[in-house]
This record gives C-alpha cells, sequence and structure tokens, in this order.
C-alpha cells in the first residue's frame, strides 16, 4: 500500500510528541537491502524451508556438517550487503534525538553499519564466533575460511571444538542484549515496529511494555489492532517519507 502525506504526518506528530521512544525491527527493513526475510508472502525463506530446524541448536549439534552447508552461504551473502533508506533514517532520528535505540531481531548488523549508536541485537550478530569448547572467539570470517577451505564444521585452533556463530539459534536461551533491551523499554512511551511479522518469541511480546505504537510492516500483524498507527507499506518508501516530514538531513 502506498504511504499517504496524512499518515507520515501523523507518525510524525506522534514521534514528536513521545517523550521515550524505541524502536524494534525485524528481517523486512532489510529485505530492500537484498536480505530475504523468513514470512514474506511469496519471497520469504519460509515458504522453502522450515528456519525453526534448520538454523536451531539441535540442527547444529545433531549435524554440523549440513548446519554450517545450509547456513554459512546464507549468512556470508549478509555481510556484504549495506543499509538501506530505512536504516539511514534510524541513524539519523536517533542523532536528532527522536529516538533512544533500536531493538532488532536482524542478525545483519545494518544498524550499525548505518551509524546507530544503541542498538540492542537480540539474536546476535554476524562480527564473531566462538568454540563451544574453550569459549575462544574468533572474527566471524574465520567460519567462512575453514568452510571454504573443506573444513566442515570449522574447528578452534587452540582446542579443536566445534566453533559456532555468536547468533541465537532457534532453541538456544536470549543473550544479554535481549535482558538488556527489556530493561530499556521500562517507561517506553511509543514503541516504533518495522518489518516484523511479530511471531517470534520472546520478542514478539515487546509491544506490550509500551505505551503505544506505530507498526510499519508490508502485512498484517497480531498487534495492529492495538497500534495507534499501522502503515502496511514498505519500510523504504515510509522512511523516505517520514524524514521529509521531519525535516532530517
Ligand atoms: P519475518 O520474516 O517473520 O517478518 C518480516 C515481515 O516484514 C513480514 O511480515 C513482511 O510482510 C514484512 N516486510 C518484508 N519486507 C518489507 C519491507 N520492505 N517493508 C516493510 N515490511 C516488510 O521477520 P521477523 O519478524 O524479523 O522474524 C524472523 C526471524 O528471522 C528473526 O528472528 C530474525 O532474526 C531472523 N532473520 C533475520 C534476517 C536478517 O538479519 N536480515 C533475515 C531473515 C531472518
Ligand atoms: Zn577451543
Amino acid at each position: 500500500m502506498a504511504v499517504t502525506e496524512n499518515i507520515v504526518i501523523k507518525a510524525a506528530e506522534i514521534i514528536k510528541k513521545s517523550r521515550k521512544t524505541l524502536v524494534l525491527t525485524g528481517a523486512g527493513i532489510s529485505t530492500e537491502s537484498g536480505i530475504p526475510d523468513y514470512r514474506s508472502k511469496g519471497t520469504g525463506l519460509w515458504e522453502k524451508y522450515d528456519p525453526t530446524r534448520k538454523a536451531s541448536l539441535s540442527a547444529l549439534m545433531c549435524n554440523p556438517k549440513e548446519f554450517y552447508e545450509f547456513n554459512l552461504p546464507r549468512w556470508s551473502t549478509y555481510i556484504d550487503a549495506k543499509p538501506n533508506i530505512a536504516h539511514r533514517v534510524l541513524a539519523l532520528m536517533e542523532e536528532h534525538g527522536l529516538i533512544e535505540g533500536i531493538i532488532t531481531q536482524n542478525i545483519d548488523g545494518l544498524h550499525i553499519k548505518a551509524g546507530s549508536k544503541r542498538v540492542w541485537e537480540v539474536h546476535g550478530h554476524l562480527r564473531t564466533c566462538h568454540c563451544m569448547e574453550c569459549g575462544k572467539s574468533y572474527p566471524f570470517v574465520e567460519l567462512k575460511e575453514q568452510y571454504e577451505m573443506g573444513i566442515n564444521p570449522p574447528r578452534c585452533k587452540k582446542c579443536s571444538g566445534m566453533l559456532r556463530p555468536d547468533v541465537v539459534l532457534f532453541e538456544d536461551p536470549m543473550g544479554k542484549d535481549y535482558y538488556s533491551a527489556l530493561e530499556a523499554l521500562r517507561g517506553c512511551d511509543l514503541l516504533i515496529v518495522v518489518g516484523s511479522s511479530l511471531q517470534v518469541y520472546p520478542v514478539a511480546d515487546m509491544p506490550r511494555y509500551a505505551k503505544k505504537l506505530i507498526i510499519i510492516n508490508r502485512e498484517p500483524t497480531p498487534w495492529d489492532p492495538k497500534a495507534a498507527l499501522v502503515s502496511h507499506s514498505s519500510a523504504g518508501e515510509f522512511f523516505t517519507k517520514l524524514a521529509k516530514a521531519l525535516n532530517l538531513e
């Protein structure tokens, strides 16, 4: 659906009035950077396979070779992706004091690449990996290099333990960013949700901590009926217009 001037002006007003605004983003904010999401109709990865089986802790433990064959080439493409206009406008909004920070489910690191400072990556990131035996940390590229040399699963150089990425897999406990994000949500006036189907728990429950909600998502979400404003539109188009309405340069 196209983004009308009315809806953007209304969103800008709500944002300017709010004393404490946070943003919650999902895979949908990065589709315009060329990274497929899970649940979009027609293009979402979910239509081809079940991510809860392919990107899960049990997949890694039971069949690490297959886990890496499936996930590593896909994740490697995320590393080369560039932030889009929605990521960039959100970074500007933080710079102008309009938002306090971004809680993201994405592992692609695009908010940080766009210049956002306060980012809670509640499902981890692709900058590092670590040894499951001795805990030694390596840059993510270690996984890629070993995999490309035919070492699958990649191994720790110190103890030969298996390496794993620092992402939160299905069945993993949530990491410290998730708990800091919950802290940050205390007293939140407004939560702006961008590009999330709000179906992956526990993050899908976060909207209940905010007094007001704005939702920008191409498809309906379970939280739409509770939101002050909903835009079923592209995040890129919405944030291009919002930047103008907020006079951000
Ligand atoms: P999701 O796939 O469940 O939902 C994405 C939503 O975004 C969909 O409802 C879709 O309609 C909407 N959407 C797609 N493109 C859009 C656009 N350009 N503008 C506005 N809306 C758009 O995603 P989710 O809620 O984040 O949950 C999926 C899980 O998958 C998360 O845990 C995330 O960690 C992981 N994931 C991450 C990436 C990434 O890092 N970029 C990519 C795929 C999956
Ligand atoms: Zn080790």
